[in-house]
């Protein structure tokens, strides 16, 4: 959805200290240009983002987000963010949702080329409408990743475990779903061990414990399945990490794609092959994940 807020950042050193940092942020029109043509974000997808999900204008997870946003800046040798400065931008930034479901962008790109910092910036923009797949759940095709179980650890320069800018693959991997009748994908790798939907963190329930591929393994650690399983822990339930063969996915008792603005969207179907809906426990879990989470 388009953004209907904007604010530009000058990124601030990591220790930088001050208590306000307002004056490094420039609210800008979102729909004028607003960045350089030298911009490296845009010529080479070389940068690193977050999305943030917010619920009545209070941001989800906030800490989380920013925690694998400095995963993501160290592992594309970017400089670090300051957690302070970007706390503030993202209130700043939620400040100007309304009521209902929105979703807060945070980018940091490298910058123009030979330019003397990184640039980035913030949007605001209204939730699509996802009580479809949240309720009647999401057709998804399991699709070849192209890379091993150990391409991660052996080519870090792919920088699997990052939230790059470099979408254009997970996009494509969605509109080839698409073309096969399907809604979403799960990635696998070329030895047949789930990984991650191109948007979203796979959970699976088996008998009553639930598992997720172990992170490590080239995917992004989800926000939504790390609150998910503490909010499941304290409930409870035995939650995993584990190495999650496409034999295991097919026999689970259930599954869900979860991330962080479309909350956890049942799976319906693999590959074809109906699978069951827990309609009580996906009503729940989404009303979890809709509560004031910090
Ligand atoms: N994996 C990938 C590749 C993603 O793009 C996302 C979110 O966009 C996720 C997992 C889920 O992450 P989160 O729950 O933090 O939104």
């Amino acid at each position: 959805m388009a953004a209907h807020f904007a604010l530009l950042i000058a990124p601030v050193p990591a220790d930088d200290v001050r208590d306000d940092y307002m004056s490094t942020f420039a609210p800008v029109d979102p729909s004028a240009p607003a960045l350089s043509v030298g911009e490296l974000s845009t010529q080479r997808g070389d940068g690193i983002f977050e999305t943030i999900g917010v619920v009545d204008g209070h941001p989800q997870e906030v800490g989380a987000h920013l925690e694998r946003l400095a995963h993501s800046a160290a592992l594309c040798d970017l400089p670090a963010p300051h957690a302070g400065q970007w706390r503030q931008a993202v209130a700043r930034v939620a400040a100007e949702c309304g009521p209902g479901e929105s979703a807060v962008k945070l980018i940091l790109s490298r910058g123009v080329e030979h330019g003397p910092a990184p640039t980035a910036w913030a949007t605001a923009s209204a939730a699509p409408d996802n009580s479809g797949p949240r309720t009647g759940g999401v057709r998804v095709v399991t699709l070849d990743r192209g890379i091993d179980s150990g391409a991660s650890e052996r080519a870090p320069w792919l920088l699997l475990g990052a939230k790059t800018l470099s979408y254009a693959t997970n996009m494509a991997a969605l509109r080839e779903a698409h073309r096969r009748g399907a809604d979403d994908a799960i990635f696998v790798t070329s030895d047949g061990i789930v990984l991650e939907g191109p948007t979203s963190s796979v959970v699976l329930r088996i008998g009553d414990r639930f598992v997720t591929p172990a992170t490590g393994s080239g995917i992004l650690h989800g926000t939504t399945q790390m609150s998910l399983f503490e909010h499941l822990r304290g409930a409870g339930h035995d939650v995993a990490y584990e190495t999650v063969p496409v034999s295991a996915l097919v026999r689970a008792d259930a599954a869900w794609l979860v991330s962080s603005v479309r909350l956890a969207a049942p799976i319906a179907a693999v590959d074809g092959a109906a699978f069951a809906v827990d309609g009580e426990l996906t009503a729940s879990i989404n009303r979890y994940l809709l509560s004031p989470r910090d």
